[in-house]
């Protein structure tokens, strides 16, 4: 019989859900430290998320 079952695997990392592509993204090492900041799946999505910045934007 078991009881007791919190041991974490390894295949139940945590997710998020990138804020710029909208896709689920998995915990991963490098993140270790930051992961309670870490709000993009990846440096791509993190760069093209246009800052907001004071003034008239005119694009497209
Ligand atoms: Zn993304």
């Amino acid at each position: 019989m078991r009881r007791g079952g919190k041991s974490v695997s390894k295949e139940n990392l945590p997710q998020k859900i990138c804020l710029k592509c909208e896709r689920p993204f998995s915990w991963r090492k490098k993140w270790e430290r930051d992961w309670v900041e870490v709000k993009y799946c990846s440096d791509a999505c993190r760069r093209n998320v246009i800052s907001k910045k004071p003034g008239p934007v005119r694009e497209g």
